[in-house]
Parts: structure tokens; sequence; C-alpha cells
């Protein structure tokens, strides 16, 4: 009984870490603000605005704001959601706002 027990919490700990390591790989390939756990970091909300001024789509095109919030994975982090005005690809970004004034 108790091997059974031994095994059982050695499988979920290797699911565990197989999940942490997915997580992490996963986020960690991706760009700065592009999931909530790696959000742009601000000082001030106009740095939101300087941010989405300056993204552009890989056709060429410019984003529009199609909308803001806050992001429900991370109470510090809000989001931008846009949308290229030419090939209407959608990218989200993500701010951590915890050191805006
Ligand atoms: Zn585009």
């Amino acid at each position: 009984m108790a091997s059974i027990l031994g095994l059982t919490a050695f499988f979920a700990a290797i699911v565990v870490l197989a999940r942490a390591y997915r997580n992490r790989s996963r986020d960690g390939n991706k760009e700065l603000g592009a999931t909530p756990r790696r959000p742009i970091a601000i000082s001030s909300f106009r740095d939101i605005d300087d941010t989405l001024g300056n993204q552009s789509c890989a056709c060429g095109g410019d984003f529009r704001l199609l909308g803001e919030g806050p992001s429900v994975d991370a109470p510090d982090v809000r989001f931008a959601r846009l949308e290229c005005s030419h090939c209407d690809r959608e990218r989200i970004i993500y701010f951590e706002i915890s050191a805006t004034s």
C-alpha cells in the first residue's frame, strides 16, 4: 500500500514539474508583453500609449486599439487589445502597472 502511495506521489510530482517546465518554456519564448506572466513594466500610464504607438504588424500595417482593461490572471496587469488595420491580425500586449503613480 505504501508503495502505491509513493508511486502516485512520484507521478504527481512529475506532472507538476512537467507543467512548470512547459509554462516556463512557453512564456520564456514569448516576446516581453505577450503574456500576463511577461508584462512590460511601466511607470506611467502614458508609457502604454507610447508603447502602443510604436507597434506595427508583421505585414507592415498599423495596429489600432480595440480595447483596454485589467487582466483576470494578475491584479497588477492591464492589457491592450490591438488589431492590424491592414490584415486584421489581433495582438494583445500586457503591462505591469504596480509602479505607476
Ligand atoms: Zn497586419
